[in-house]
């Protein structure tokens, strides 16, 4: 093969695509975009001279961003997802022997990057309250000096946001350290103004994917000037296609209101679902301030989670992971699906129980 050995080793992204009447595995926000934010969409796009390259820099979009987020277009870079923004990092900070940390179970796509560029990793395993391991964290970072540390704040698949005072503690004794704030306008934490200050060391992760725009693959990542103009080295000029910039600009001027909504529907809905989770026998649910909620069942989660997509109800397995045997993980939909997701799983997790007998 013509392949490099470490590509050989790897295996492709493989995510479900399963078609189900209700689906809650991919974090996404369970509304699309209203009708009229939809017209005035389609009015820009046919606007668009698709014979030309997009804005290389983003300017419009970037400015936009920064006005919501309080910081200057200049601390801003925008990537392809923040996937792009991910493999980025790994390809710019430190030298390519350096190693990449970040605890685990955590988002896979910190292991995938690594892998792909052959840079060592080290992964370290969360407590059983799913907070970090300080000592054995500390270790690594003081013995192993590596150059990145990745750590999804709040944590994918497990919810939690890690203790701050560990972070801030932990995050010393690293170069750089990665806040991928994903969930950010479900959790309000962030290290934002922190990642403005290089003395910090201190970047900061954002996407459009978890509000309502997946479809656009818009991420950003929020640094110092000086960053960011280092990193838009690495950047593929036209990553930021020009649909995806002109669809951003409407949607985050004209549909804020949409996406303020949105957000306060799911975490008012998060906190019914967790109630009634916790009503249900047999299930232990994690508490959460993302989109999404871990939980066990005293069952096998591969046959839980086949028999809830049978009967229409499609989730992430994700027992497969370090230290979460038994556990699925579901993301917050509109009421009426959550009804329906709580019905099914009671539904399956009676079947069990009775053919367990
Ligand atoms: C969903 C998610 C992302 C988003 O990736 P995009 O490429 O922007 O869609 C990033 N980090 C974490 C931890 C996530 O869960």
């Amino acid at each position: 093969m013509v392949f490099a050995k470490r590509i050989d080793h790897l295996k492709a992204y493989k995510t479900e695509t399963s078609p189900a009447k209700v689906k809650l595995s991919s974090n996404e926000l369970p509304y699309d975009l209203p009708e009229e934010l939809k017209a005035k969409i389609k009015e820009e796009i046919a606007k668009i001279p698709f014979n030309r390259y997009p804005d290389p820099y983003a300017t419009e979009l970037r400015e936009i961003l920064a006005k919501l987020w309080k910081v200057k277009p200049e601390n801003i870079i925008l990537g392809n997802g923040s996937d792009e923004l991910i493999f980025y990092l790994a390809i710019a900070i430190g030298e390519n022997y350096e190693a990449i940390a970040y605890p685990i179970p955590t988002f896979p796509m910190y292991r995938v990057v690594a892998d792909t560029l052959g840079r060592p990793v080290y992964e370290v395993p969360l407590n059983e309250d799913l907070d970090l391991d300080e000592s054995r964290f500390a270790e690594i970072l003081e013995n192993y000096k590596p150059a990145l540390m990745f750590i999804s704040y709040p944590n994918n698949p497990t919810g939690n946001l890690f203790s701050k005072e560990k972070l801030n503690r932990l995050r010393k004794l690293v170069s750089l350290m990665v806040s991928d704030e994903a969930y950010y306008d479900f959790s309000g934490e962030s290290y934002i103004e922190k990642a403005l200050d290089p003395s910090e060391n201190i970047v900061v992760l954002r996407t459009l994917s978890k509000i309502g725009l997946a479809s656009l693959r818009v991420g950003a990542l929020i640094a110092d000037e000086n960053f960011i103009k280092e990193l838009f080295k690495v950047k593929l000029p036209f990553n930021i296609t020009y649909p995806s910039q002109v669809i951003a600009k409407v949607v985050l001027t004209e549909g804020l209101d949409f996406i303020k909504w949105a957000v306060k529907q799911v975490i008012s809905e998060r906190e019914r679902l967790l109630k009634e989770l916790q009503k249900m026998e047999g299930i232990k649910v994690f508490p959460s301030k993302a989109n999404f909620f871990l939980f066990k069942t005293p069952f096998d989660a591969d046959t839980v989670h086949k028999k809830l997509l049978e009967k229409g109800v499609l989730i992430r397995n994700v027992s497969y992971l370090p230290g979460l045997e038994g556990c699925l993980r579901v993301n917050i939909g509109k009421p009426e699906e959550n009804n329906i997701f709580l019905e099914t799983l009671e539904r399956v997790l009676r079947e069990l129980k009775s053919s367990k007998r």
